[in-house]
């Protein structure tokens, strides 16, 4: 028996050693990847739009490359939170972006996706996105408009990047991306990534199964037809690899059964109450939780918990950004606090595992396979797949590359 677990140590330290020789190699290597990594985020596109609209792209991706059955948000599933897992492999409590706004309790910071300062400073961003991953080991990086990307990460930035900005028309997007990556060789970005939110904004005005979100999904497919022409017409297509995913999906939601917070949450047990429609976080004062938590019991259409309370596969015990009290609509009801804003026909945020949350993910190009239909993935992974395609040692990160690896040749 000692034997047998001295030949296992044995074998786990050579594992060790072979992995961070490895490493080590990657990170010292003077040769370029082989190939190039363009990653289009369509917001709250959901894994089933294809199938109820007319998307001759995505048919042909489909059938040339990868689609996959999913693509599994985290937890909360809201866009911010998933933009930034996607780029760095971590869940929400170690990435740090815990929603789209939420407060820093120690601090009493708030964190707001509108702010321009706020959302460029990069205190708030913990873990490595992957341009940060990809520059540190020379690999040149643009970014149009994706979370995080526009602040200092562990000293770095992508070589070019565009803040949000909604006036910027999507084919100006595309462009962009195409104008960076025509470049002499030299010069030339291995890993491109932007960011078009339509089908979100369809979704939540409308609902997901409105016309008009059917119209928006057939204009989408036409403008990533039109980055497919564009991709193709440059010298290099054919070492390019095209991802298109999304951070979430969407569901109607339940608006006649709005759960108003402020008439059960008194202000005095609580610093702030931050709400994204379907789920919300209660900063509480010291010693108010359980008050909280008790005048939230039994309300019809949510689910109130003590985060530390929450179940493992939600992964928020470690962060206090995600409050105290977590609440939880239980199916597509409409959370306010004190906002007189118009109630939203679609949703998203709550749990995770919720099959409606289940964004996309399809693949085209010289490393993945051709007419697979892959299994639900899970975007805490493709952090880990993107350093793969761009040969480059991955930072630490809470991602499984065994479980999307299938996808490639
Ligand atoms: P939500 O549906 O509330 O989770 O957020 C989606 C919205 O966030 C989009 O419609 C955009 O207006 C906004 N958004 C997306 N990315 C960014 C970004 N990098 N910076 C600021 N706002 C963004
Ligand atoms: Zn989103
Ligand atoms: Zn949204």
């Amino acid at each position: 028996m000692k034997r047998l677990s001295l030949i296992l140590f044995v074998v786990f330290i050579a594992l060790v050693a072979a992995q961070d020789a490895y490493v080590r190699h990657l990170r010292s290597r003077k040769v370029e990847p082989r190939n190039y990594t363009v990653v289009l985020s369509l917001d709250g596109f959901r894994f089933d739009y294809q199938d109820i609209a007319n998307t001759p792209t995505l048919d042909s991706i489909q059938k040339n490359g990868v689609r996959a059955v999913g693509l599994q948000p985290v937890f909360p599933s809201l866009t911010f939170t998933n933009h930034y897992t996607i780029a760095t492999g971590l869940y929400a409590e170690n990435h740090g972006i815990v929603a789209n706004n939420f407060m820093i309790p120690s601090t009493k910071q708030i964190y707001s996706k509108s702010d321009k300062d706020i959302v460029t400073d990069g205190h708030f961003y913990n873990g490595e996105p992957i341009w940060v991953t990809a520059e540190s080991q020379h690999i040149k990086s643009v970014v149009n408009m994706w979370v995080g990307a526009d602040a200092v990460i562990k000293g770095y930035r992508p070589t070019i990047s565009r803040p949000y900005n909604a006036n910027v028309p999507y084919r100006a997007r595309i462009d962009s991306v195409i104008k960076w990556l025509s470049v002499n060789y030299d010069k030339r970005p291995h890993l491109a990534m932007c960011y078009i939110e339509e089908t979100d904004n369809v979704g939540h005005k409308l609902g997901p199964d409105s016309p008009t979100t059917v119209a928006v999904i057939e204009a989408i497919d036409r403008l990533v037809g039109y980055f497919c022409q564009q991709l193709a017409s440059l010298s290099f297509c054919d070492s390019i690899n095209f991802i298109v995913l999304s951070d979430h999906g969407m569901m109607t939601a339940d608006k006649q059964n709005v759960v108003s917070l402020e008439k059960y949450v008194r202000p005095a047990w609580v610093d702030t109450v931050i709400c994204s429609s379907a789920i919300s976080f209660a900063y509480c004062k010291k010693g108010c939780a359980d008050s909280v938590l008790s005048a939230l019991q039994g309300v019809n259409g949510i689910t109130a918990c003590l985060r530390a309370d929450l179940p493992e596969r939600f992964h928020c015990s470690q962060s206090a950004r995600m409050g105290d009290v977590v609440i939880l609509s239980d199916n597509g009801q409409v959370q306010t606090y004190n906002n007189k804003r118009s109630l939203p026909a679609g949703v998203h945020g709550s749990d995770n595992a919720n099959p409606l949350m289940n964004g996309i993910f399809y693949a085209i190009g010289p490393d993945f396979k051709t007419g697979y239909a892959a299994p639900q993935l899970y975007n805490i992974d493709v952090y880990e797949l993107l350093c793969r395609l761009l040969e480059i040692a991955p930072a630490h990160n809470d991602g499984h590359f065994e479980r999307i690896e299938c996808v490639l040749k």
